[in-house]
């Protein structure tokens, strides 16, 4: 069996390998070999593999001597290609060691320069160069480099005799150090190693080369890296290359240079070139902002040569890549060598503009400008974020005094408000607040409304808050157990520090963060370019994209976004606000209270119709914002002591309007308390004991719908039964709504069809779909409570543990779920009930439709497992339908990629033997899988000319104070 591979070289305009995968050489050593093979100048090196960093690890962070001696083999071929030896003490080849994983992980792995230099090198050097300034320049950068990273002195106090150097010598750069300055500065580096190391400056150049590699392996391992693997939500990694390079200089005098720069504008977008330099110095000085840089463009006048060469080298690495490149470039001596390219970070808007122009230029396919963009860019199109380059990294670190569980993604700053009252006073008085709650009820929603953004102490990604609040698109941290409200006294305790009203605080709701003080924040846009974008989406989606929303105005904005109908209308978010004449928001809670706490049915019905007319009003703002979409309206769900007055106050108010004594007010309340709310009297059990609701909620559907239409508003109501468990049970609603709605249209004479369905959000309903299907003319898989009840799980309270079921083991988890299962579905549990409800519906009905209404519906990896379950459409929150729509298309453009490798896969076997070899390799070259199959079987080394053809390229759980649900 041939023997593994793990190194691979290039240099002089030649890369050794087939291999370009970035699961292999990391994301420098495949930009490096690919620059290599397209004929730009690189200088010449090799790359250790990230298969040989797993080794490093299993064999106990030692490199096993296989790899050892393939690396030597290498060193030997890039002194060859060179013409000069490590450490040569006359003409020494001087290395950089960086680090490389297969996705940037920007200033978290370890890089050591100008490795090779010893006491006699450096002299080689500076004779070599005439140039001893930049020879103990590079040498004292070295040494302390070294001794840093390899060895793990602290940075400070070497930093600090370079600061006291120029101080003494009453000099400002570090250029204005002269020779004999640099060399002394290199004694006493050495003189602090000893004295901190107990031995001498490691001088062979062979034991520098191994430690500096170790020390790159070993900074995979380091807390900062493995902090940012998890707050980045990295868990696909397999470790870091090492990439040997020699050194090229850009501190070798006035026309040399280094510089960092994109291919386009990562802010705007805009196709111009972009970027920072500096003459006379080394890459690390650009990163490390010690000097101020110069524009990418000064150096046309400065380097002319230069500046344009690296000009065409832009064109060519975007025709090579057809992707907006980061690049790293040192100029030595006029001449320009390519250090680094990869594909460069952008803000949201400027990933739409870069995708939509490079499709007018004809880089790319629409399709592939929609693979392109994320999720997150989507949200980051429409959500404030906090302006950190105004307030500093290191401040904001010094600012955060809680971390909770980010249920809405973007920011908030405001004035911090105990209860939803006080939260809409003062925003009516203009100040911007943020409403604290240990969680949030259904009476708080006008709280919830007013306020900038929402913070909760319990509670999980589909808790109350949460879902409330993403309906808005507002910002939303919740289960942010550290924090200690005492809401009557109005105070927060976190930290150690104590907060009361009226204190600022910012919400981070993209991470969780809670900071001190209201932060600046910015504002994006939606560009012209995110429009045209999810306009090709739209082409392309053959799911329909609807939205969850209960008012007229959510679903003027979800149209506005988007959507294609409303699939979700939670009518019990009416009860409580209205949006459009907010002084009637305490008339409606006064009239389900009353039908509430009412003993009897007649009051019951005296109740309702005060309750009629404003349903019936929200229901045609409903109509008329969708005109002609189809609305999906569900008949109340939740249990009904959540309506029910929470203080005195309420209690002597509600006794006013209905004549009942508190004492019976209070008695009634009690009676409605329930120990398990979630799993009580709910949903359409409430319809079943009383049917009055169901008459007076389908009565203002119809009714709203007759009137729409006389106007010329086009309606199609589907009404919706919530919580079905039986086909029984179903029939008897759906009967009875059929005997109220059918009456209504005839008198009128109106034309709509109306379709009834139900949700199939409990295990019962998606085991006996097949029967539930005839009497449902749709369903709407509900998986946020399909969620809970299959996994047993409690969505208000699971956010408490789940972190322990979702993070990696170095994380401090148990990795039990890949995501969140009430953020992302779980689509082998939950996903196989839907599937199959889905298949026994359609057995049983044909033309069933069938959608998800759970919040779900707006995540990218559950929407594309609608789409391959054959739904007809998804609904969610409408700033979540962008998303929606993206991931839709996602789906199509990935299912044809699928099938097309499928095919080509099937009709592999047909080839002849030495096609197949040929495939693999090239199979090998892009499948990031195949890297076990390439240590097995290693594809056999082929040297790959430059410019020829390219080969495509925990805190413990504090008890909720009250079994009250949090829902909604
Ligand atoms: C669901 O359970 O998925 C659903 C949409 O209903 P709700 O969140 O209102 O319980
Ligand atoms: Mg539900």
């Amino acid at each position: 069996m041939a023997k593994a591979q793990y190194v691979y070289q290039f240099g002089g305009g030649v890369a050794q390998t087939t291999v370009t995968s970035k699961d292999i050489l990391g994301g420098k050593g495949a930009g490096l070999m690919e620059m290599t093979k397209i004929g730009l100048p690189v200088p010449a090196g090799f790359t250790i593999g990230i298969p040989a960093c797993e080794e490093y690890f299993k064999a106990g962070r030692k490199l096993p001597k296989s790899i050892v001696d393939e690396a030597k083999v290498a060193l030997a071929k890039l002194e060859k290609t060179v013409g000069k030896k490590l450490g040569d003490p006359k003409d020494p080849l001087l290395v950089s060691v960086r680090s490389g994983a297969a996705r940037s992980m920007p200033g978290m792995l370890e890089t050591i320069l100008n490795l090779g230099l010893n006491d006699k090198s450096v002299e080689g050097l500076a004779t070599k160069t005439a140039n001893p300034r930049f020879a103990y320049d590079s040498y004292r950068r070295f040494i302390q480099m070294y001794a840093t990273t390899a060895m793990g002195l602290s940075k400070e106090p070497m930093e600090e005799m370079l600061s006291d150097m120029k101080k003494k010598l009453g000099v400002k750069n570090d250029t204005e150090l002269k020779a004999d300055d640099l060399k002394k500065l290199c004694e006493d580096f050495k003189a602090f190693y000893r004295q901190k190391k107990g031995e001498a400056f490691p001088q062979d150049p062979l034991t520098q080369l191994w430690g500096a590699i170790d020390a790159v392996f070993n900074s995979w391992e380091a807390d900062k890296s493995v902090t940012y693997r998890r707050v980045e939500k990295i868990t696909d990694l397999k470790g870091t290359a090492v990439n040997v390079v020699q050194m090229v200089y850009g501190n070798k005098g006035d026309n040399s240079g280094t510089g960092v720069c994109f291919t386009r504008d990562p802010n705007s977008g805009e196709n111009v070139f972009y970027g920072d330099c500096l003459i006379n110095a080394q890459g690390e000085d650009v990163v490390a902002g010690i000097r101020t840089p110069l524009k990418l463009v000064e150096l046309e006048t400065k380097l002319p040569k230069a500046y344009k060469q690296l000009c065409q080298v832009r064109k060519t690495l975007e025709k090579n890549f057809k992707e907006m490149q980061d690049l790293e470039f040192t100029i030595e001596d006029e001449k320009l060598y390519m250090l680094q390219c990869r594909t460069g970070k952008r803000l949201p808007a400027a990933a739409f503009k870069m995708a939509v122009d490079m499709v007018g230029e004809g880089l790319i396919t629409k399709a592939e400008a929609i693979a392109r963009i994320t999720p997150e860019q989507v949200e980051g199109v429409f959500y404030p974020i906090i302006d950190v380059a105004a307030v500093g990294a290191g401040k904001l670190k010094e600012l955060k005094i809680a971390q909770g569980i980010d249920a809405v993604p973007g920011s908030a700053a405001g004035k911090l408000m105990f209860n939803a009252a006080d939260a809409e006073v003062e925003t009516k008085k203009g100040t911007k607040v943020i409403l604290i709650r240990r969680e949030t009820s259904p009476e708080d929603v006008g709280g919830m409304f007013a306020a900038q953004g929402i913070l909760t102490a319990t509670g999980g990604k589909t808790s109350h808050a949460a879902v409330v609040a993403r309906g808005w698109g507002k910002c939303c941290v919740v289960g942010c157990e550290a924090l200690d409200i005492d809401e009557k006294a109005k105070t927060l305790k976190v930290g150690g520090k104590t907060l009361k009203q009226g204190d600022e605080v910012t919400l981070n709701g993209t991470t969780g963060e809670v900071f001190l003080t209201a932060l600046p924040l910015k504002k994006p846009e939606q560009t012209k370019e995110f429009k045209t974008l999810l306009g090709w989406c739209d082409e392309i989606r053959r799911l329909k994209v609807c939205t969850n929303a209960d008012t007229p105005r959510d679903a003027e904005k979800a149209v506005e976004l988007g959507a294609e109908g409303v699939g979700l209308c939670r009518t019990e978010h009416m009860f409580f606000k209205d949006f459009k004449n907010p002084e009637n928001s305490e008339k409606r809670q006064l009239a389900i209270q009353e039908m509430i706490i009412s003993d009897d049915v007649e009051a019951r019905k005296k109740a309702l119709a005060k309750l009629l007319p404003f349903q019936r009003e929200d229901f045609k703002g409903i109509f008329t914002a969708m005109d002609g979409k189809p609305v999906t309206i569900r008949l109340i769900d939740p249990p009904l002591h959540e309506f029910t007055p929470k203080d005195d106050a309420g209690v002597q108010k509600l006794s006013k309007v209905t004549g009942m004594s508190p004492e019976h007010i209070r008695l009634r309340c009690d009676q409605l308390h329930e120990s398990n709310p979630m799993l009580g009297h709910r949903g359409c059990r409430l319809c079943i004991t009383y049917p009055e609701i169901l008459d007076m909620q389908v009565t203002a559907i119809i009714e709203a719908a007759c009137e729409c239409e006389k106007a010329g508003i086009k309606v199609h109501p589907e009404i919706m039964i919530p919580l079905t468990i039986d086909k029984k049970e179903l029939k008897i609603l759906v009967d009875q709504s059929r005997a109220i709605a059918d009456p209504i249209i005839k008198k009128n004479g109106a034309k709509f069809h109306y379709m009834m369905g139900t949700m199939i959000e409990i295990p019962r309903a998606a085991l006996l779909a097949g029967e539930i299907a005839e009497v449902a003319e749709f369903f709407s898989c509900g998986t946020n409570d399909l969620t809970q009840m299959t996994l047993g799980l409690s969505r208000d309270d699971a956010g408490r543990f789940l972190p322990d079921y979702v993070k990696t083991e170095k994380e401090g988890g148990k990795e039990i779920f890949a995501y969140d299962p009430f953020v992302s579905l779980d689509q082998s549990g939950v996903g196989k009930l839907v599937k199959m409800a889905i298949a026994d519906g359609r057995a049983t009905r044909k033309n069933l439709k069938v959608g998800i209404c759970g919040e779900h519906g707006g995540e990218s990896r559950s929407v594309k497992f609608c789409h391959s379950v054959g739904m007809d459409y998804v609904s969610c929150s409408p700033f979540r339908v962008p998303i929606a729509r993206l991931a839709a298309a996602q789906a199509v453009i990935e299912e044809k990629a699928a099938a097309k490798a499928a095919k080509a896969r099937a009709k592999a076997p047909a080839k002849k033997a030495v096609a197949k070899k040929a495939s693999a390799a090239k199979a090998e070259t892009k499948a990031p899988v195949a890297r076990k199959a390439v240590a097995k079987a290693p594809v056999k080394k082929t040297v790959v000319k430059a410019a020829a053809k390219k080969t495509g390229a925990k805190a413990p759980a504090k008890k909720a104070p009250a079994k009250r649900s949090t829902r909604k």
